[in-house]
């Protein structure tokens, strides 16, 4: 026999046990956007290389080092796999005319890909829910997101995160502050890692972002965006905030964040927990009113952010938020000529009266389909032999909770079942 094959390394399988609360995660989240207006666009997992290089931009860790790219085997395309889901969206967005007359409010979900060392909360496939609001240039929308956040942590039941915030100007602010970045840089050449001076002339603002401790301290002493911010900078950046307050929303404003993508410009947050060590950071985006632009489309402002799946739900565990039950209401028993069919019957009212029912398949004794019942985690066990078909009439066994087992009807099942429900 060979050696059976394994997933690849990062890439986890989500499981039977697990999934309940993937679904409950993901069923909370479509509500949650259809509440704000928001439409899903699914776009294909595999796309040319070069929109991921343009998007977000030849000198950044994705690009560079974590990208999933490869060359068609069959025509020598360029393709990849997608590290990201804004790139995609306003692709389609472009490629679909959709901006033609209306700005757009959209969302996604899927797995993205990006080739990292695997720990905890960061994996090679990986999983985001994100939001891009496209065609709005002002501050409102900035907040939309922001508040939105708010209220699915809220309806998911999560209290330790918190908002960090940040602006990084218009791109005339950011111009002057890269001349004075870089010259702070170069001033010191020996405290530089490799990777910083790599990106000193090509994305100076990208080393604020490194995770190497012993630049940190030199990232401290770094001079500050907000000290180079232009009037309009200001005037957003301000309208972000009074627009905050008047929601209760409570921030922090970090001079540091700068995210880890080259696009953005204004509006920069990220949603953060303390509670899962090293990858705290569970939703972030801002505003990127060039990348349009930069992809080929007519100009238009836009800002957006993606969600970490797996870290929320990392979150829901810490917090020890249970997942609805989903186990089925009954688990069918059955042994017979007669009782066979009846029990299908059974199951059919049941499904049609919307109650979730699993039929015994592949025999054997009572005694062993009991089991087997027990194990479904179903709350009931209907207990049907050649008696009971006869009768018309079906046991009904708690699994649950000690009670009796009783007799009734279907229509007395259903009834029953549907209280409990
Ligand atoms: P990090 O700084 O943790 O690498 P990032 O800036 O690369 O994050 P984004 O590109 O902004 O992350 O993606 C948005 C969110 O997706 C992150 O805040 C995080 O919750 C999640 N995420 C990103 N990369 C991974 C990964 N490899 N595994 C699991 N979740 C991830
Ligand atoms: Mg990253």
């Amino acid at each position: 026999m060979s050696t059976p094959l394994q997933a690849i390394r990062g890439m986890n399988d989500i499981l039977p046990e697990h999934s309940p609360r993937w679904q409950h995660f993901e069923s909370v989240v479509r509500d949650w956007l259809a509440a704000y207006g928001y439409h899903e666009i699914r776009t294909p997992i595999v796309e040319q290389t070069a929109l991921f290089k343009r998007a977000i931009g030849e000198v950044t860790d994705i690009v560079e080092k974590e990208m999933y790219a490869f060359e068609d085997a069959l025509n020598g395309e360029q393709l990849a796999l997608r590290p990201e889901g804004t790139a995609a969206c306003v692709r389609a967005v472009i490629q679909h005319n959709l901006l033609y007359n209306a700005p757009q409010r959209l969302w996604y979900a899927g797995p993205m890909f990006r080739h990292e060392r695997p720990q905890k909360g960061r994996y090679r496939q990986f999983h985001q829910v994100g939001v891009e609001s496209l065609g709005y240039a002002g501050p409102d929308m900035d907040v939309e997101h922001i508040v939105m956040t708010a209220d699915l942590w809220r309806r998911l039941g999560l209290t330790d995160i918190t908002l960090e915030l940040n602006t990084l100007g218009s791109s005339e602010s950011r111009a002057r502050y890269r001349t004075r970045l870089i010259a702070y840089f170069e001033a010191q050449p020996d405290l530089l890692d490799e990777d910083a001076k790599r990106r000193l002339h090509s994305n100076p603002l990208r080393i604020l972002d490194s995770k190497n401790p012993a630049m940190q301290a030199l990232i401290d002493a770094a001079p500050r965006l907000l000290d180079d911010l232009d009037e309009d900078s200001i005037a957003h950046f301000d309208g972000v905030q009074s627009l905050l307050r008047a929601n209760g929303i409570d921030y922090r404003i970090n001079p540091r964040l700068v995210r880890g993508l080259d696009y953005y410009n204004y509006t920069v947050f990220e949603w953060v927990t303390d509670k899962l060590g090293a990858q705290g950071t569970v939703c972030a985006g801002g505003r990127y009113d060039s990348l349009i632009g930069q992809i080929g489309g007519k100009p238009a402002p836009a800002c957006g952010y993606a969600m970490g799946v797996e870290r929320l739900l990392a979150l829901l565990d810490e917090a020890g938020i249970a997942t609805p039950d989903t186990a089925p209401a009954a688990y069918i028993v059955h042994q017979g000529d007669a009782a066979t069919p009846f029990a299908w019957q059974v199951a059919r009212a049941l499904r049609e009266a919307g109650l979730a029912a699993v039929l015994h398949c592949g025999g054997g004794s009572f005694k062993s389909q009991m089991k087997k019942a027990d194990a479904s985690g179903a709350h009931y066990a209907l207990i049907i032999g050649d008696d009971e078909a006869a009768a018309g009439h079906i046991s009904l066994k708690p699994l649950r909770e000690a009670a009796e087992q009783a007799h009734c009807s279907t229509a007395q099942l259903i009834d029953l079942l549907k209280a409990r429900k």
